[in-house]
């Protein structure tokens, strides 16, 4: 006995010939599949020849992990000439401008998460401030990164090792972490986003720069 599959039925057929019709000149697919790909439900629709259409799932959200120190903050025991932002602890904390429109601008179009070298109770503090509203996969600190002695400074670097992080489901082809430190993501600096360091600066753009590569990630 011979299989018949139950995707026969919704290809259409010729009455004279009983052979599968051909789609329509000038479509992608016979009529009763065609749709406009106008929207982005329908970008994801892909026709073949046969008259069979694949839904394809969107792509995920990439990964962007925001580094602290530096990056976003500048935190210091002695005060700078302009008041701080916070304060944590000993430290004086100075928000790096613009560093509220940058996040709220790649909570829009990534998942977020934090890394930083620093300790938890000052990361949990600063992330409680700097983040306030928006969702984090994960906020980690020196605790997750690799201690190595670095031969050249004879002193410790923090690397953090992306593909710890990819038990969150994403792979490192979709992780960016934005880090002012190379050293700390040695091992994929392919995933690193560089910043120039914050020190205080009121007048430092940097963030407003890093917009435009932010929005060439999201089509990658
Ligand atoms: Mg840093």
């Amino acid at each position: 006995m011979l299989f018949e599959s139950p995707y026969d039925e919704r290809i259409p057929r010729s009455a004279s010939t009983g052979r599968p019709s051909l789609p329509v000149p000038g479509t992608l697919g016979p009529p009763h599949c065609h749709r406009p790909r106008r929207c982005r439900e329908d970008a994801a629709i892909r026709h073949y020849p046969g008259h069979l259409s694949i839904r394809m799932e969107p792509e995920p959200r990439r990964l962007l992990i925001f580094d602290l120190d530096e990056t976003l903050v500048h935190a210091s025991e002695f005060s700078l000439a302009h008041p701080c932002d916070f304060e944590v602890g000993t430290y004086l904390v100075y928000q790096r401008p613009f560093a509220r429109e940058l996040i709220e601008f790649a909570a829009a179009r990534f998942d977020l998460a934090v890394w930083s070298s620093s300790s938890a109770a000052y990361v949990a503090a600063v992330v409680e401030r700097l983040f306030a509203g928006v969702p984090l996969r994960f906020a980690w600190s020196v605790e997750r990164c690799v201690q190595r002695v670095d031969a050249r400074s004879n002193s410790y670097v923090y690397i953090k090792d992306l593909r710890k992080a990819q038990k969150f489901g994403y792979t490192l082809e979709r992780m960016t972490i934005i880090d002012d430190s190379p050293e700390k993501i040695a091992r994929q600096p392919r995933c690193h986003l560089s910043v120039t360091p914050f020190t205080g600066a009121r007048d430092d753009v940097a963030l407003p720069a890093l917009l435009q590569p932010l929005n060439a990630l999201r089509l990658v």
